[in-house]
């Protein structure tokens, strides 16, 4: 009675259970797991236990009663009527009941506490994957021992708690920074205030050096003072910066550079006009003069120097890019024979240069600084590959069909050296900008770089073939134009093709004017010339058929040379027109081919180019009508 009397009313659960039946659940019990005693009553214990519990249930049970352990003590997951889980501990111990033993156990609600151990343990695992995954690496350090690092720290620089073998966290700063380091961390754990934000560079297991910005803050842990420092790798940042200040310093050079050129432009355009009354009157006077006089030489002397000046106008032209999108007929081999002129003299003499030049390679369409360009950077990389043992450089120039296409013909510059070669695999990265194998100061990587993207923009190509220690070989490819007419330059230079023909002069410059009338006169033409191009138009518009050719200026006031050319040519179709153009003043190929311009002559005129293309143009109109 008295039994029954406390565990009815004991504020836990009374069990008894035999061969694993239930005998007895108190009312307790009863009322926590929501099942009567009829429900209960000699159904199998184990059916109320949670699956993952049932095999450390059936362990305990067997020791108990194997005598093993006296009693025993253990927390499971049980099932109520309604499904919920809870956590009951059970304290069991072993009893007689009808002379068999029985199992009888106290079970106490533990479910809250568990639940509470639970969410603390879920909540830290939130937490610390919070920390493990933040960008910044995160190091703890009291007493000068590490004693958290996050997992990004583990996994970028090594640095973990286990396995460091007493590693100081200062093994890991880079042995210039240390000090500084040392210094401000036991000051700022004595409270004294310094930087929280600094640069450090950080060195890993391996040697490689990161760049990183570090804050350090003052924290405790585990009831001492410890910083807590958030590290972030700033090395790739770092680079992007230089690469970025690189960029900017080339920048600025392209820009002077390209200011230089318009300058240059400019006064090519004058200093043009200034020459050509000095080739063209000494030219005359050499004409009225006998050979054999002293005045002859001297004119010859004030000839070839005026032909000198020309040329010099030409090479600055060429270092000075004009706008990249002009294209002209050019030569490779004149612009070839300059670059080559220009190297020889920086060549040490025992690099020889073989040249095997086609001179009467057809012109390609082009910007002539560009090619210049392309032939400097290539030489270059030829005579650093060369440099150390000597050797030879050959640069060829030739015409040639690609895959046997006729149609398709290209001006090929190869460049030969006997250098170091090119080991296979930086072949894929010889393009790329700034990719160079050569010390600071003598390669930047660019070369290449600015060659492919130069071929690119002429619709070429470029091939590099290379084998280490025997040399390399750069094939360049241009597609040749077509049928567009360029100075003829294979003929004599004393070669004054003569005729009679009515030639219409036009250039707004009086004395250059004054010169081609005088020149035309000379070799036997009749010319009317005019500085003014709606005069001109007038005077042809009276009779279109009074002449056989028209030489014009392209940059003129009012109506320019261009203008002038389709008016005259849709009065006329079939007058030949001839354009001067100086060096910044071009009408691109295409544009003078609609037109209908059959020639060009470039300033300043010498009287041989002149009076060829003159004849030319005439002997053709002759010959078509
Ligand atoms: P840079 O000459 O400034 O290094 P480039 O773009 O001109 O840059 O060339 C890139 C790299 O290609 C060079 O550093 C070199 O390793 C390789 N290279 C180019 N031309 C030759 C050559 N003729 N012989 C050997 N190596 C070459
Ligand atoms: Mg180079």
């Amino acid at each position: 009675m008295f039994n029954d009397l406390v565990s009815e009313n004991i504020p836990m659960g009374v069990i008894l259970t035999q061969d694993g039946r239930i005998l007895y659940l108190n009312d307790w019990g009863c009322r926590f797991i929501g099942y009567s005693m009829d429900d209960l009553k000699n159904s199998p214990f184990i059916n109320l236990i949670h699956p993952d519990d049932q095999d450390l249930l059936i362990q305990r049970y067997q020791n108990i009663m194997a005598g093993r352990e006296q009693s025993a003590d253990s927390c499971y997951r049980i099932f109520s009527k309604q499904g919920e889980t809870f956590w009951i501990r059970f304290r069991s111990k072993v009893v007689q009941h009808e002379g068999k033993p029985a199992l009888m156990s106290f079970m106490m609600d533990e479910t809250s506490g568990k639940r509470q151990e639970e969410s603390l343990k879920r909540s830290e695992e939130r937490y610390r994957e919070l920390v493990d995954n933040l960008a910044e690496m995160i190091v703890v350090i009291k007493g000068g021992e590490i004693c958290f690092v996050n997992k990004r720290l583990k996994e970028e620089v090594g640095m973990d708690l286990q396995g460091l073998g007493g590693m100081s966290f200062l093994e890991f700063i880079h042995p210039e920074d240390r000090d500084m380091v040392l210094d401000r961390y036991l000051r700022r754990i004595k409270g004294e205030q310094v930087p929280a934000c600094y640069d450090v560079r950080l060195i890993k297991p391996d040697g490689q050096e990161l760049t990183c910005e570090i804050r350090v803050s003052l924290i405790s842990w585990e009831g001492e003072p410890a910083t807590q420092t958030a590290i972030l790798d700033i090395s790739a940042r770092r680079q992007a910066e230089k690469e970025k200040l690189a960029l900017e310093k080339r920048l600025a050079r392209i820009e002077k550079m390209e200011s230089l050129g318009l300058l240059a432009g400019g006064i090519a355009h004058d200093f043009n006009n200034i020459l050509f009354p000095i080739i063209a009157i000494s030219e005359m006077l050499m004409e009225d003069l006998s050979p054999e006089s002293q005045e002859y030489g001297n004119a010859l002397e004030i000839y070839n120097a005026g032909l000198r000046g020309g040329d010099l106008v030409k090479q600055i032209l060429s270092f000075s890019r004009q706008q990249d999108d002009e294209k002209i007929p050019v030569q490779v081999q004149s612009v070839l024979h300059e670059v080559l002129k220009l190297i020889r003299s920086t060549l040490p003499s025992d690099i020889e240069v073989i040249q095997d030049i086609e001179d009467n390679c057809c012109a390609i369409l082009a910007n002539p600084g560009q090619i210049h360009q392309v032939a400097m950077n290539l030489l270059t990389n030829a005579y650093h590959a060369v440099e150390p043992s000597s050797g030879t450089i050959q640069v060829s120039l030739r015409e040639s069909a690609l895959n046997g296409n006729q149609s398709l013909r290209y001006a090929v510059l190869t460049i030969t050296d006997s250098g170091v070669g090119i080991r296979s695999e930086y072949m894929d990265k010889l393009y790329e900008p700034y990719f160079t194998t050569k010390e600071a100061g003598k390669g930047t990587g660019l070369g290449l770089a600015v060659v492919y993207g130069i071929i690119k923009d002429h619709g070429g190509d470029i091939r590099i073939r290379s084998e280490v220690n025997k040399g390399s070989t750069v094939d360049v490819f241009f597609p040749l134009i077509g049928d567009v007419a360029s100075t003829p330059s294979d003929l004599p230079e004393d070669y004054q093709a003569r005729g009679s023909e009515r030639i219409l002069l036009v250039d707004d410059e009086l004395p250059v004017a004054k010169l081609g009338h005088k020149m035309l006169e000379r070799l036997g033409y009749q010319v009317i010339s005019f500085t003014s191009s709606a005069e001109a138009l007038d005077a042809f518009q009276k009779d279109p058929q009074a002449f056989d050719l028209v030489i014009t200026d392209m940059n003129m006031p009012g109506i320019t040379g261009d203008q002038l050319a389709e008016t005259l040519i849709a009065l006329r179709p079939d007058i030949p027109i001839i354009m001067c153009t100086g060096f910044s003043e071009r009408i691109s190929p295409e544009t003078a081919k609609e037109i209908g311009i059959k020639g060009f002559l470039m300033k300043p005129v010498i009287k041989s180019s002149l009076s060829q293309e003159v004849r030319r143009l005439l002997d053709q109109a002759t010959r078509v009508s």
